[in-house]
């Protein structure tokens, strides 16, 4: 098989197998590793659809991870997808109504960012045996909601690993917030930063690109790296289930392999969608991506216009893992839509740290057709939660309803132009149960909005990480500023 090897999307010009990537999660000049070739799917899709998900996350996940053997590649896969998930198949695609959505929410913190890091740290230990890595590794976080539970919860207790997380004081629900404050494990740390998700991973990012904290690091016997989709270990086991969708769909009547099927994805920093294209590339039949976004609608302005401007409102939403500005994995695409120019990039990067704002030539404007873009206001995210139900009885969280709305858009644009629809899966990248007031308020319902009241408006059980959690005791309380993050990891280290 041909050896894949990545590169830095800012001109780096030193070029790193996948376990070097994942365990560095960053290129030293600060740009993102992707991979130098794509590779090609070498089965058939007659051949995957009879695949379980485990065989299939192998499959893909072969052509990326070219330096891990077949064993240690099968070893991975095996711990991360067992009965931690909820549902024996992983990743169910259901279909409410005359919809089709696949829930990527069944893993411990029901969330879709477990199944890319349930995952994660089984590739990254295995990387660092790869690497001869002796130092500890810290894994540094900043997360808008549900990665740095994802990421606590798939790195609790993995021997040669500390975890540190830092979510924004205001803007992550309540339940997502308790998930973390009582994370267990000894080599866990969770941080409130004041300010918004933006100044975290601002700050996450500084910090791990200083080659001067970087040497002191590693004189104290630390290695950082990264459970953030800026790591490329995230979004390769993402391209997996891009595939299991398509070959469900295939279970459906009137479906035919090898036709096209849309997606409409809920994003916030770009990877998940951005999984779905490299699935594309691959060679999967993806159709169009559609990138919904909420009130913080950055993206679909960039995807309309060519014009990428963060200087603008934050607002905190309903759909707090998507209130995002600085949208990290778009690097990825604008190094593909640039031609592969990395000069290119990163002077649009450039401009956009010091003035909030880059704008896309014609011709690089053009190459962003496979996607379509849209946004919901609050008020519409409600309405689909609440007509959806209507409809079909089926309960989405405020996430999955952002793209459904995004998604009736598109298709209304498509027919109003008179124009045929591919087949189209929704993303549903969370469990309503991790957010009761806003759904069983869309829903009308009275208070109190708990657990069980979800579980009797929805007919569905409510999930054991939930009925535990508000028993658990909360074990960390620390808060710092965007300036302080520095000191407080020291604090943790104990240096
Ligand atoms: C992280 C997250 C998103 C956004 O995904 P990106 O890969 O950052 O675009 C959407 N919904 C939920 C529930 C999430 O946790």
């Amino acid at each position: 098989m041909r050896e894949i090897r990545y590169i830095s999307t800012r001109g780096c010009a030193e070029r790193v197998s996948a376990s070097a990537a994942i365990v560095r999660g960053i290129a030293p000049d600060g740009g993102l590793y992707v991979p130098e070739d794509f590779p090609c799917m070498d089965r058939s899709l007659h051949e995957l659809q009879q695949m379980s998900y485990q065989e299939l996350a192998y499959e893909v996940m072969k052509l990326f991870l070219t330096d891990y053997s077949r064993d240690e590649l099968m070893d991975c896969v095996i711990r991360a997808y067992d009965s931690k998930f909820d549902y024996p198949a992983i990743a169910p695609l259901v279909h409410p109504g005359d919809r089709h959505v696949l829930e990527l929410y069944h893993g411990r913190t029901l969330a879709f960012k477990d199944m890319a890091l349930s995952i994660l740290p089984y590739l990254m230990t295995t990387a660092a045996r790869k690497q001869h890595i002796t130092e500890e590794i810290v894994i540094l976080t900043a997360t808008s909601g549900d990665t740095g539970k994802a990421a606590l919860e798939g790195f609790a207790n993995v021997p040669g690993v500390r975890i540190i997380v830092f979510y924004p004081q205001e803007g992550v629900s309540d339940i997502q917030r308790l998930q973390m404050v009582t994370q267990q494990g000894d080599n866990t740390a969770v941080i409130a930063m004041q300010g918004n998700f933006d100044d975290a991973q601002r700050a996450v990012k500084e910090i791990f690109t200083d080659p001067e904290e970087a040497r002191k690091m590693r004189e104290a016997g630390y290695v950082w790296s990264s459970a953030n989709s800026i790591n490329i270990g995230r979004l390769i086991p993402q391209i997996v289930y891009y595939y299991w969708a398509y070959l469900r769909m295939t279970d459906r009547p009137g479906f035919t392999l090898g036709e096209q099927v849309d997606f409409a994805v809920p994003t916030g920093n770009f990877g998940n969608i951005l999984a779905a294209h490299y699935a594309g590339r691959l060679g999967l039949p993806v159709g169009r991506l559609i990138c919904a976004s909420n009130r913080n609608h950055v993206l679909t302005d960039f995807f309309r216009t060519g014009e990428y401007d963060a200087k603008r409102p934050f607002y905190v939403t309903t759909s707090p893992s998507m209130d995002i500005l600085v949208s990290s994995n778009l690097e990825r695409l604008l190094y593909e839509i640039c031609g592969r120019d990395t000069g290119k990039v990163a002077s649009l990067l450039a401009a956009l740290s010091s003035e909030g704002q880059y704008r896309l030539d014609k011709g690089d404007f053009m190459a962003l057709d496979g996607f379509w873009a849209g946004y919901a206001e609050e008020d519409a995210v409600a309405d689909t939660i609440r007509r959806v139900y209507r409809e079909s009885g089926y309960v989405m969280d405020p996430h999955t309803a952002v793209a459904a709305a995004v998604a009736d858009q598109y298709e209304t644009v498509r027919a109003d132009e008179g124009r045929r629809s591919n087949p189209l899966v929704i993303i549903s990248t969370a469990s309503p149960y991790k957010f009761p007031q806003s759904v069983l308020g869309a829903l009308g319902k009275l208070e109190p909005y708990t657990a069980e009241a979800l579980s009797a408006a929805s007919g569905r059980p409510v999930p054991q990480p939930i009925r535990e959690l508000f028993s658990l005791p909360v074990r960390h309380t620390r808060v710092c500023t965007r300036e302080n993050a520095l000191k407080e990891i020291y604090q943790v280290l104990g240096l």
